[in-house]
């Protein structure tokens, strides 16, 4: 079966061997190729890596870009902020914990941290792409770090106490969207 060819940008470089790379989030497909490399040696060349290519991209489109600071953080800061303010004067009585020093930050790996000892809780910018319900889960999660530092029985049960469908909402925020 003849393979369509793939878009792709070039860049000519000092180099050996011809590379290529999808871009995350996008899936835009950019090639390195050595200055003397024909152009439709580069051509076959990414034809036939077409499947690989077709792969990558729609694996680079189920995962969103990663947000770096900038004015798209910036309006998802703005977002959250007072959504989060709200969370916490309602759980913080509710839960009858200390009001915590807060922060948004952007975050990789967590939607959350909590430094016990600090009293301080930390939420992912990100959040504001979450529906208000996960939004209060972490919330909850994190005030509740206050009481319990670790992830132990004891937690459980403040979780379980105060925010009863907890184990759904986790699973609805770690499954990719
Ligand atoms: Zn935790």
């Amino acid at each position: 079966m003849p393979s369509s060819m793939p878009e792709y940008t070039l860049t000519r470089k000092r180099m050996k061997n011809v590379r290529m790379v999808v871009r995350a989030g996008t899936g835009e497909v950019r090639v390195s190729a050595p200055h003397r490399m024909a152009q439709r040696d580069i051509d076959s060349w990414v034809r036939s890596k077409s499947e690989w290519i077709a792969a990558k991209q729609a694996e680079a489109l189920a995962r969103p870009v990663p947000l770096s600071p900038g004015p798209a953080a910036d309006a998802l800061r703005r977002e959250l902020r007072p959504v989060v303010a709200q969370l916490l004067d309602e759980w913080v009585p509710r839960m009858g914990v200390a009001y915590p020093d807060w922060r948004l930050r952007i975050m990789h790996s967590r939607w959350g941290s909590c430094n016990s000892s600090k009293k301080s809780v930390t939420f992912s910018v990100e959040l504001a792409r979450q529906p208000y319900h996960l939004v209060e889960y972490v919330v909850v999660h994190e005030l509740a770090h206050l009481l319990e530092s670790n992830h132990g029985p004891g937690f459980y049960a403040l979780m379980d106490r105060y925010l009863p469908p907890w184990r759904e909402h986790r699973s609805e925020l770690n499954s990719p969207r």
